[in-house]
C-alpha cells in the first residue's frame, strides 16, 4: 500500500491531498474527547479539508454503509460459527460490535468522505493551484 492510493490515506488517517499531514486532531479514534475533530487545513501541504460548511454531513451516508456492512458481517459470523446461537446472542453481538467499532467507523466515514472528493496531488502546489493563486 503506497502513498498515492486512497486506501493509504484512509487507513492511516492522512491528508487526502498529500497523504502526509494528519487528518484528525488526534489520530486515535477512541480518544472520545476529540473524536472526529479535523484540522481546518493540512499541517503539511496547507490545503483545506472542507469545501463548504456542513461538508462532512455527507459522511453520515458512509457511516451508514459501514454500519450495515459491520452488522451483516457480525450476523453472518455468528450464524456460521455458532449455528445454535440464541436470538439474544445475535442482538448482543451486533449491538456490541456497533458500539465498540463506533468511534472507528465514525473516523473512517469522515476520511472516506474526504477521499471521495479530494484526489492525491502531492505536497507541492500543482500547476493549476499556482495559476489560481497568481490570479
Ligand atoms: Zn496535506
Amino acid at each position: 500500500m503506497n502513498k498515492g492510493s486512497k486506501l493509504y490515506s484512509i487507513l492511516r488517517f492522512k491528508c487526502p491531498h498529500c497523504h502526509e499531514g494528519e487528518f484528525f486532531v488526534d489520530s486515535n479514534p477512541y480518544n472520545l474527547a476529540k473524536a472526529g475533530e479535523l484540522h481546518g487545513e493540512c499541517p503539511v501541504c496547507h490545503r483545506k479539508y472542507s469545501r463548504e460548511p456542513g461538508f462532512y454531513y455527507g459522511a453520515m451516508y458512509v457511516a451508514y454503509a459501514l454500519g450495515v456492512a459491520l452488522f451483516v458481517s457480525v450476523y453472518v459470523a455468528i450464524y456460521v460459527l455458532y449455528p445454535e446461537a440464541s436470538t439474544e446472542l445475535y442482538i448482543g453481538g451486533v449491538l456490541g460490535s456497533l458500539v465498540v467499532a463506533g468511534p472507528y467507523v465514525y473516523a473512517l466515514s469522515k476520511i472516506i468522505w474526504a477521499n471521495l472528493f479530494y484526489a492525491y496531488k502531492g505536497v507541492e502546489a500543482t500547476a493549476e493551484e499556482k495559476a489560481r493563486q497568481a490570479r
